[in-house]
């Protein structure tokens, strides 16, 4: 018998995808046009605000970053538990991380940790919505009003998500969505950042198309600049209408997406709850957030990798979310503070299957086979 794969994530494709994307190649016009115009039409209308697809989450995070005017030498205040990406897309820019520390409920910016990093070149604060959710929202929101920063929420995890009963990108600041494959929706790879700032958007579609100004409102009539104005350093980033075309269609499917990963990770709740402060995991509202990760904390565990062995042998693969940037070479020379939080959590996080596709069976499977182990 062979052993039946449950992976820790994955994309969720129909032949309503497949059949978009063939359209796009039987059109023979790959590059961005009119589906991304369609694309970007239907997130705004979805965030009820300005949205502008790009190619990646990363080069979401770093326009955002670019079009709020930050750059060579300012810091830039985030917690040190995210993906490299966040941390590259300052670095991009010639800006400095700081390397912050996450609360212990959600493990997301702890806002003492906030106060601790700010200086006189502190320019913005990027929260990490660590598994979709974000804790201590109205602080780090203050927080960067009061000190005049920016708040460019690294969003990747949390599409779909509702925060305080609103939805995540539609509030206050510049919010970066990922649609990388295994992400609440894909287009392949892909991102778009959201906000209410015209000002914002309407630099980061110029910056998208290696800074030509007004390039992409001609790419969306189907026409192409040839007398061109740039006036600063631009990327290749835009989004091609084969990725929108994916996007497209997920974005029609995003309730059953998102009322699937909800009652799984409700579910996964419901048979750790009675473990006491032996397993743990954020106390999220699953009615409200849409869960990209389902990460537990397995206090006092010593024996990651061979309980992680175990599981992969019985078909279930897990995840660790995520190493701390910190501790990578190209990053370390950034940290200022200890981060005794990230440093004690990182050993005990565990990342659990969750996708779509998962069945509540698989979840039992899941569930009990690691209680197993845990139990040695
Ligand atoms: C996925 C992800 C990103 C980057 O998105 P890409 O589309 O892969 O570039 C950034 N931050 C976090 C936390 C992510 O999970």
């Amino acid at each position: 018998m062979t052993t039946k794969i449950i992976r820790l994530s994955k994309s969720c494709i129909g032949p309503e995808e497949v059949s978009a994307v063939s359209s796009v190649l039987n059109d023979e016009f790959l590059g961005m046009g009119p589906r991304v115009k369609v694309f970007e039409q239907a997130l705004s209308n979805f965030f009820g605000v300005g949205v502008s697809c790009v190619s990646s989450g990363t080069a979401a995070v770093q326009l955002a970053l670019q079009a709020s005017s930050v750059g060579e030498g300012d810091e830039v205040l985030v917690p040190s538990l995210t993906y490299v990406a966040t941390f590259q897309a300052i670095t991009a820019l010639g800006a400095i991380p700081v390397p912050c520390d996450v609360d212990e409920s959600w493990l997301t910016l702890c806002p003492k940790s906030l106060n601790k990093s700010l200086t006189k070149k502190t320019k913005a604060v990027i929260p990490v919505y660590y598994s979709g959710g974000i804790h201590n929202i109205d602080e780090i929101i203050n927080f960067s009003k009061e000190n005049n920063l920016h708040y460019i929420a690294d969003a990747a995890h949390a599409f779909g998500s509702s925060e305080k009963k609103e939805l995540i990108g539609s509030g206050y600041g510049v919010s970066c969505f990922s649609f990388d494959g295994i992400k609440n929706i894909t287009s392949g790879e892909g991102g778009c950042i959201v906000t209410q700032d015209k000002k914002i958007l309407d630099r980061v579609n110029d910056l998208r198309l290696l800074g030509v100004m007004g390039d992409s409102s001609r790419r969306f009539s189907g026409e192409r600049q040839w007398a061109l104005e740039v006036k600063e350093q631009g990327w290749r980033y835009h989004m091609s209408d084969i990725m929108a075309a994916i996007g497209i269609e997920q974005l029609k499917k995003f309730n059953k997406l998102k009322e699937k990963r909800q009652a799984l990770a409700k579910y996964y709740a419901s048979l750790l709850i009675n473990m006491g402060d032996k397993i743990t995991f954020a106390a999220h509202d699953y009615d409200d957030v849409v869960p990209h990760i389902f990460v537990v904390r397995i206090k006092g565990m010593q024996n990651r990798e061979n309980i992680r062995d175990k599981l992969k042998e019985r078909g279930i693969q897990t995840g660790i979310h995520y190493y701390p940037n910190h501790r990578l070479e190209y990053f370390k020379g950034f940290l200022r503070f200890e981060l005794p939080v990230t440093d004690k959590v990182y050993d005990e996080l565990l990342t659990l299957p969750l996708h779509p596709d998962i069945s509540f069976e698989d979840v039992k499977f899941i569930v009990d086979s690691l209680l197993e182990f845990i139990a040695g």
